[in-house]
């Protein structure tokens, strides 16, 4: 039946066909994660921004607040110091020096305190500045990915169309009765539905087939499926 071994040739041709479809919706499956993956590394860069920028938001609230308590220390100092010349009693008097020294002592540790927030201010400044640019750089590459990713989904869908028409095409040469049995077979095995005769074994589960197993696909009288994986076998 020299009829069966070219109908299963056949076959196997349209399995070429079908493999690379699953293999192309793999690749397509695979997308919509590593666009998500994508967005989800963009959403931790701009988290991380946030957190760079709560952080210089703080400093610069801290030195409006010690700002705020240097100037209320040195008007202290000068009230008191106008009050000096008015004064009659020396006890109020020495009273007012004091309250004066320790405002200008409070003022000195302010000031020194304001000099090194000022450092850090410009510091975290330069670095949100710096996280921003690199912000901007990553989020054009990611949006460039993911582009690049949509686009070539568009590619692939393409490909999987021209090879679904030369599929419908290839099947009208193949016998009707045979068909069925592959379609069953393929489907939830990547389009896999067909294995061949591996020396003595079965190409697709690996399994060693029965002698009786190999003659008979050998010959090609009749259709014959592997014991362990059920595929049909066929001989080229
Ligand atoms: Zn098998």
């Amino acid at each position: 039946m020299e009829d069966l071994k070219q109908g299963l040739s056949l076959l196997f041709d349209l399995q070429t066909y079908d493999i690379q479809i699953a293999d192309i919706n793999k690749q397509i499956s695979l997308a919509p994660g590593l666009i998500e993956e994508k967005n989800k590394a963009l959403g931790k860069r701009k988290a991380e921004l946030n957190e760079i920028k709560k952080k210089y938001v703080a400093l610069i609230s801290l030195k409006k607040e010690k700002e705020t308590l240097l100037e209320s220390k040195e008007k202290v100092i000068e009230k008191h110091s106008m009050e000096l010349n008015t004064v009659k009693s020396n006890d109020t008097y020495n009273a007012l020096l004091l309250e004066i020294e320790k405002s200008k002592a409070d003022r000195s540790v302010l000031e020194d305190e304001l000099l090194v927030l000022m450092e850090k201010v410009d510091e975290e400044s330069a670095k949100v500045k710096i996280a921003e640019n690199e912000l901007q750089e990553f989020e054009k590459n990611t949006k460039k990915d993911i582009s690049d990713i949509e686009s070539n989904i568009a590619k692939l869908k393409e490909e999987v169309s021209a090879l679904e028409k030369v599929i419908e095409e290839h099947k009208l040469r193949i016998n009707k009765a045979m068909l069925p049995h592959y379609e069953r077979l393929k489907d939830g095995r990547d389009g896999r539905g067909m294995a061949l005769v591996d020396g003595d074994s079965c190409s697709e589960c690996g399994m060693v087939l029965r002698m009786q197993l190999i003659n008979q696909a050998l010959k090609g009288q009749e259709l014959v499926f592997c014991d362990n994986c059920s595929r049909i076998l066929f001989k080229k």
